[in-house]
This record gives structure tokens, sequence and C-alpha cells, in this order.
């Protein structure tokens, strides 16, 4: 499948988790098709979008018709690898780790965080739910004795970019980063970023400035 991935513009993968999330919806619901009108509605992208991100999946709709719920599903089920579960570690169990240790991925999608880690005495040696929180001092050991590729950081940020280093060492190819730091990783490696202070200010600057509203592509 990642062969096949790698064609898709970065933009439309973006959008794919969304779009399953809906298309499970609507299975769920036993419905068989689905309109790009439908679809545009419910996701909040307009529809030559959907209508061009699907012709990369081979989905083409017919007109009057729309698109068939079971093979979208299938294919994004596919792409999004949800027939098998991602394990993932975070590194930071304060507020917002702790957040993502009680939230359930797995509602929503095959991803689970298998092992969490942390510096404080307090810390290490407990569980959240069924998570484990280990010392840094184990982290080569434990993802090494695992298959996780995936990490999330919700440490301070002057602590990112040390711990970045050696999550790439212990082989982690993918990082979803909390943290404010930017941070440098080799090419083959993926971070995506998200800084929650960031996007609410922003967020308050567009109500004060574009007040009639939108929504973000
Ligand atoms: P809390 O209220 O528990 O301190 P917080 O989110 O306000 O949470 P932060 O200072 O952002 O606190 O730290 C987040 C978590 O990261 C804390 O649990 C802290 O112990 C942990 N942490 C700090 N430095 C490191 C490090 N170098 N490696 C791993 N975890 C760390």
């Amino acid at each position: 499948m990642l062969q096949e991935n790698t064609k898709i513009p970065q933009a439309t993968a973006k959008r794919l988790p969304l779009y399953y999330r809906f298309i499970q919806n609507l299975h769920a619901s036993g419905k068989l098709r689905v309109s790009s009108a439908e679809l545009s509605e419910a996701v909040k992208v307009d529809s030559a979008t959907i209508r061009r991100d699907f012709s990369y999946f081979g989905a083409l709709g017919k007109k009057g018709y729309g698109y068939n719920v079971n093979y979208l599903l299938s294919f994004f089920r596919k792409t999004l690898d949800q027939d098998e579960l991602t394990q993932v570690a975070l590194i930071g169990v304060g507020n917002l780790g702790t957040a993502f240790l009680n939230y359930n991925f797995m509602k929503n999608n095959n991803t689970k965080i298998e092992m969490a880690f942390d510096v404080s005495p307090e810390k290490v040696g407990t569980f959240i739910g069924d998570v484990p929180i280990f010392d840094m001092d184990a982290l080569e050991s434990k993802l090494s004795n695992s298959n996780i590729k995936v990490a999330i950081l919700t440490v301070p940020s002057h602590a990112a970019q040390p711990i970045t280093d050696r999550l790439v060492a212990a082989n982690v190819k993918a990082i979803l980063n909390f943290t404010p730091a930017r941070l440098s990783v080799p090419d083959a490696i993926r971070v995506h970023h998200i800084d929650l202070a960031v996007e609410l200010q922003s967020l308050v600057y567009f109500l004060k400035h574009y007040p009639a509203g939108g929504t973000e592509e």
C-alpha cells in the first residue's frame, strides 16, 4: 500500500482519516452510496476537492449515483493500515500526556499508546489505564523490544530535541510533536507538529480579523 500512497498528494493524504471516519459512520448506518455533495457538507471540504481527492483513489463517482460506500470503506481501511494495530509510545506524562493516555484512540482508529516514558520518579513504575510508565533510561531497551515506530512528544520544549535524537536512533520513524520546539530530524523521519497554544492564538486572530467565519483548509 505504501507504494500507492506515495503517489497521493500530501494534502489529500492528510484528509484521508477525515473521510474514513465519515465513511465508517455511513457504513454503520447501512448507507450504500454517498454523493460528493453529501460528503462535502459532512466533512466541510468543498466538493471539487473531494472529487479530485477521490480520483487519486480510483474511486470515480457516477453522476446521479455518487460513490460506493463499501468500496471507499475498504480502500480507506487498507490505505490507512486499519487492519493492523499501530503501536505508539508517548514521552512526557504531564497534563497533556496524561490526557492522551486516558483518551481512547482505538475508538476512531486502530492506534494504541502501548507505553509511556517520563523522568519523574513519582510517575515511573505507575500505570495510567493499562499503559505502563517507564523511566527514560529504559527508552532504547523498551523500544528495541517492540514494534513501535511512532512516538508522541509531550515533554517541556527544552527536552524535545535530545529526546527526538534518541527516538530516531531507536528506530522511531514518525513523531507527533506537541512541544513548541522545532525539531531537526533526518529526511527519512516524519514529524507532524501541533502547537496547541499557536493554534489557539491563530483562532483568536481569525475571530478578530475575519469575523465572517469559515473553515480552515
Ligand atoms: P505536570 O503538571 O505534570 O508537570 P506539565 O504538562 O505542566 O505537567 P511539563 O513541564 O510540560 O509539565 O512536563 C511534561 C512531562 O514531561 C512531565 O511529566 C515531566 O516529568 C516530563 N519530563 C520533563 N523532562 C523530561 C525528559 N527529559 N524526559 C522525559 N520526560 C520529561
